[in-house]
């Protein structure tokens, strides 16, 4: 019995996540996997309600659970709000920080089908691409200390530091899910000129040659990484990397799916207790019109599946029936071309097409 904290939030995230729900279901009961679902008010809808976007009952249903099916939170109505007020930095943050959620896993998935949509010409990509980011998240540059401005604004000082324990817990992440993928690990880093980085090599090397031999470790500089991943994105299995250089090459491989609706993240800690979320936000230009892509919150339960409840054959499952649904023709609005074969779906039938499909 698995006990998952469903957050939805604002705009489109109610929409979705009850798609998400409905192939959770489905999947559920194929698998023999036993769900319970607590439901929760985060971001504007909390503060409408409670006067805060994170509610102390919310984080209490999620201490409770197993993981956290996160929708998206946010809006034009909340964006004046103070900072610590604000759905996105009131509550996704602080949800980051008590539950410790280290490792970041953010997979890139370029559907074949809907690889014209890819920013990047056709014979790079011919079959798509599939590369699953790991990115340390609660340590590194953005959180060293000392960190400061000097008081007559002549400079200012971040520190980058790396503990050789915070290197090891990531590692292990990236190369057990290799082993569960093409057994290829790029651990990116600039140990040429970073301290932090010579170290964060040793020890990923280390951990390989103890416990991974059987996986392929290459170790590659960032800005060597940068632009190998839109000269040949399909040379990469999983990426391990840091927090900063984790930061920006998400953000770069995300934009070779061509739409937000697409991709999901993952962000979970040391007992495998994590968050999952769409990448992108509320849309609240499209939101209430049950024309948004489901297919993103779908995936983030998939792998609510696979990493947190350690069920890959389900999460496998419901990315092979996205597949098939995508290969069929059936579209949303986001992702619609107008090609030939192409059918325009919303995003009740969007769900329940990947449900038929399981
Ligand atoms: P957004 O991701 O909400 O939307 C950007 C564009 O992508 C819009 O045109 C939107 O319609 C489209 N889009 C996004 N998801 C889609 C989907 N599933 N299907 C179809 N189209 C989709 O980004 P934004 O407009 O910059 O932000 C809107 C609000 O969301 C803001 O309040 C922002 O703070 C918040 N936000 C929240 C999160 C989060 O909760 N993790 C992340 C990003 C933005």
């Amino acid at each position: 019995m698995h006990k998952i904290a469903v957050l939805p939030g604002d705009g489109i995230g109610p929409e979705v996540m009850k798609q998400a729900l409905k192939v959770l279901d489905k999947i559920s009961k194929k698998y023999n996997i036993q769900l319970t679902y607590e439901f929760a008010d985060v971001g504007g809808i909390a503060i409408d309600k409670y006067d805060t976007p994170l509610p102390k009952h919310t984080v209490k249903i999620c201490e409770n659970s197993d993981a956290i099916l996160f929708g998206s939170v946010g809006g034009p109505k909340w964006e004046n709000l103070p900072p610590e007020k604000q759905p996105e930095r009131g509550a996704l943050l602080p949800l980051r920080k008590h539950f410790n959620l280290f490792a970041n896993i953010r997979p890139v998935k370029v559907f074949k089908p809907l690889k014209d949509a890819c920013s990047l010409k056709n014979e790079l990509i011919s079959e798509g691409i599939d590369i699953v980011i790991f990115r340390e998240l609660t340590s590194g540059i953005y959180f060293g200390q000392p960190k400061y401005i000097s008081e007559d604004r002549t400079y200012a000082v971040d520190t980058m530091k790396y503990s050789v324990e915070e290197i090891i817990r990531i590692a292990h992440l990236a190369f057990e899910a290799a082993k569960l993928r093409n057994n290829k690990v790029t651990s990116v880093d600039k140990a040429n000129v970073l301290m932090s980085s010579v170290l964060w090599r040793e020890t990923v090397t280390e951990i390989h040659k103890k416990f991974y031999t059987d996986v392929e470790l290459q170790h590659m500089y960032v800005d060597n990484a940068s632009m190998q991943l839109v000269r040949n994105p399909n040379q990469f299995d999983v990426i391990l990397t840091g927090n900063m250089f984790g930061d920006i090459l998400s953000d770069e491989a995300a934009m070779l799916s061509g739409s937000l609706g697409m991709l999901a993240s993952a962000s979970i800690n040391e007992s495998g207790f994590g968050l999952y979320e769409p990448i992108g936000g509320t849309a609240p230009d499209i939101a209430g019109q049950n024309i948004a892509n489901p297919i993103a919150q779908i995936l983030s339960a998939a792998y609510m599946l696979r990493y947190s409840l350690k069920s890959d054959s389900a999460a496998t499952d419901i990315e092979n029936a996205i597949e098939q649904v995508l290969n069929e023709g059936y579209r949303t609005a986001d992702i619609f071309s107008g090609k030939d074969g192409e059918k325009k779906v919303n995003t009740e039938e969007m769900g329940n097409l990947i449900c038929e499909y399981i």
